[in-house]
């Protein structure tokens, strides 16, 4: 089956196959992601619902509206929730530093205003929120979740975003440390396409 991604991020499409081929708990799924960049692009969508799943819904609405009837589309939202911070980032994670902001600048705000807190109140976690909508309009909502906490100074390549700073629980290394394949097995993205390709294998037609 096709899935059309309301993303015109490449690098997104590509992670989200990835899941596809290779992540799925139940069997590999024979899924094609197809990002809405190959459909003529992403419809303009301002991410202000306040919630991962509104923002995500809006956006597989508006990509939804635009494919021919029957298609699948999916929407993702996620970001960086911090408990010192009572969860922020969050759904501003990818404007934190300023609505033009670069990854790096996000990053280096973020250890900055974690600057003096205490190891044990460095809690934080990864979320994501994908919506699928279906071909008779039906949405479905799936939820991943990869908690963790920030160490004081970014380490790593890898990844992107807040990658550098994130240790997920039982790791001593960032995500962007660690292998990507294994990211993708614990993260946010991956758990919440985990749910996604279960709900995939009882209900979607083969
Ligand atoms: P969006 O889901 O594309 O809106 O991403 C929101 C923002 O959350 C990104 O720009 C990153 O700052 C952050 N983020 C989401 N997922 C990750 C991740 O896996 N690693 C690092 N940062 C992430």
């Amino acid at each position: 089956m096709t899935v059309y991604l309301a993303s015109g991020n490449a690098h997104k499409a590509r992670e989200f196959q990835a899941l596809a081929d290779g992540l799925a708990p139940v069997r590999r799924l024979p899924v094609e992601i197809i990002s809405a960049a190959a459909m003529g692009g992403m419809p303009q969508v301002v991410e202000d619902a306040g919630s991962f799943t509104g923002n995500a819904r809006k956006k597989a609405r508006a990509l939804q509206d635009r494919l021919p009837a029957g298609a699948w589309a999916l929407a993702d939202d996620s970001g960086l929730c911090v408990d010192a911070l009572a969860g922020a980032p969050g759904v501003e994670s990818a404007y934190y530093a300023g609505p033009r902001a670069s990854g790096a600048e996000n990053l280096a705000k973020l250890v900055a205003v974690m600057r003096d807190v205490p190891d044990e109140r460095r809690a934080a976690h990864f979320a994501c929120v994908l919506v699928l909508i279906g071909p008779d309009r039906d949405e479905h909502v799936f939820e991943g979740r990869c908690d963790g906490r920030l160490g004081r100074q970014p380490a790593g390549v890898g990844g992107f975003g807040y990658d550098p700073l994130f240790v997920p629980d039982g790791y001593d290394r960032t995500f962007a440390e660690l292998e990507a394949a294994t990211k993708n097995e614990l993260s946010h993205r991956g758990r919440a396409w985990a749910a996604l390709a279960a709900w995939l294998h009882e209900n979607a037609p083969a």
